[in-house]
């Protein structure tokens, strides 16, 4: 079966065509460094990571360019550096900021088996590029200056909210006037704004400056990918304004029909049917949950609901998940580089069905499981499910050694007591067929 996935600017799931097998390109919008990355932030991290696996399985691994862009210019960072380093230049404020957190987003998005993409740009070192397309939007029709900054034209672009649904109209542009009295319609975004002293700014044609947020995705995806590629992801949230200004850009600079072929979106994440805020007390670093939860069991149970859907995250699903994967690792330990299974294959296939793949391991002989496991990320050596009991790994797997030992000698009170021993730590001992695994009690 071919890969199928669902793509928001049809409203359909379609077969999946790359515009070269020799090299599939897909561009996921990056986080905003400046301050950890939440756990919804997670979602398109592990939801990419898993759609890069599966285009590397299909196309072959060295046929697939995976960009995540890095935000580091954005008012939040400039709020932040003045916050934390106010004795130092702003430049180096920011710097301190930006690497610092994009270093924690590596660190943190790692330990959630995500594979590094193959580029990750910061917009920073590209806004030569932006400038280059904001001179071109411009020539072309598509910009105009106003009010200091450089806006797009919406009403330049006849098919302008194609992927998003919504229509310009001139009422709108008429009622939302006074708003922004220099934007000839409401919609008309910033591509370029003016920055005053204590924010961070580049010589350009119009002014020292910085760009507005969209415009990046531009610059970095046509640097890396060209003008049109296949498939450009994100959260949902980003479908308007960000992925539509995105297209009207990026289309009307390069004079292109079409930026990405395929677009992509992951439902929101919830934290026990509430949406996660700072201020309602629900709100999760990715390294605050690390710090009570191995990175895997995040990640499944992530996986367990379809990327599509919204995601409630739950402590008791997290407990669930743990449980899952805790066992089929159990059932999985002596398999070293396994393959999936053609149930399991077509499931994810199918617009990345993550609860019917998960579901078809239930069935799946022991190889088959690991490699579903495997295909997914799950790799059975991060894991650490000791860390909540008294005793390590090794230990363990010496105890089960010599019980065996003691078995084989028939030495049977020797072999209970070891047992014994380690339930006292909380660690189970279960005699399969295939030899002795263990689970940490709970
Ligand atoms: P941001 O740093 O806010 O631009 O977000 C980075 C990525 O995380 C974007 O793709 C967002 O759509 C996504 N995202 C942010 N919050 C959530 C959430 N609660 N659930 C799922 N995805 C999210
Ligand atoms: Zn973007």
């Amino acid at each position: 079966m071919p890969l199928r996935l669902f793509n928001t600017l049809t409203k359909s799931k379609d077969g999946f065509a790359p515009i070269d097998a020799k090299n599939v390109r897909m561009y996921v919008c990056g986080p905003t460094v400046y301050d950890f990355a939440h756990i919804g932030n997670a979602r398109p991290a592990i939801v990419f990571d898993l759609l890069y696996r599966l285009l590397r399985h299909e196309f072959g691994p060295t046929h697939v360019t995976y960009v995540r862009n890095i935000t580091d210019v954005d008012d939040k960072i400039n709020e932040r550096a003045l916050r934390d380093f106010p004795g130092l230049p702003l430049n180096q404020a920011i710097r301190n900021v930006t690497e610092k957190t994009e270093a924690q987003y590596h660190a943190d998005v790692g330990a959630l088996g995500c594979l590094p993409s193959t580029h990750q740009p910061r917009a920073t070192e590209f806004i030569p590029d932006m400038m280059t397309l904001i001179g071109q939007l411009l020539a072309r029709g598509h910009a105009y200056e106003a009010g200091g900054e450089v806006l797009f034209d919406t009403q330049s672009m006849p098919d302008y909210g194609r992927l998003s649904g919504r229509k310009l109209d001139e009422q709108q542009a008429g009622a939302r006037i006074e708003v922004d009295a220099h934007k000839k319609h409401a919609h008309d975004f910033v591509l370029w704004k003016q920055s005053a002293e204590n924010e961070p700014g580049w010589e350009s044609p119009w002014g020292r400056g910085r760009p507005g947020w969209h415009i990046e995705c531009s610059a970095m995806s046509a640097a890396y990918l060209g003008q049109t590629f296949d498939i450009h992801g994100g959260g949902l949230d980003l479908i308007f304004p960000h992925h539509e200004n995105e297209i009207a850009q990026s289309r009307c600079a390069h004079g292109t029909p079409v930026m990405a072929n395929v677009w992509m979106h992951n439902g929101f994440l919830q934290v026990e049917g509430e949406k996660m805020s700072k201020s309602a007390g629900n709100f999760f670093t990715i390294r605050e949950l690390l710090a009570d939860w191995p990175g895997e069991v995040l990640r499944f149970n992530m996986l367990r609901t379809h990327y599509r859907q919204p995601i409630d995250f739950t402590l008791a699903g997290i407990r669930e998940s743990w449980k899952m994967l805790e066992r089929w690792y159990a059932l999985t330990e002596p398999l070293v580089d396994p393959a999936p299974d053609a149930a399991f294959l077509e499931a994810l296939l199918d617009d990345l069905n993550t609860p019917a793949a998960i579901a078809s391991l239930h069935q799946a002989d022991e190889l088959a499981l690991a490699g579903g496991l495997g295909f997914m990320g799950f790799s059975n050596v991060q894991m650490k499910i000791t860390q909540k009991s008294a005793v390590d790994e090794a230990e363990i797997y010496c105890a089960i050694e010599t019980r065996k030992a003691a078995r084989a000698a028939k030495n049977f009170a020797e072999s209970d007591r070891i047992r014994d021993d380690l339930l006292a730590k909380g660690i189970v001992l279960k005699d399969r067929p295939q030899g002795t695994t263990w689970e940490a009690k709970r």
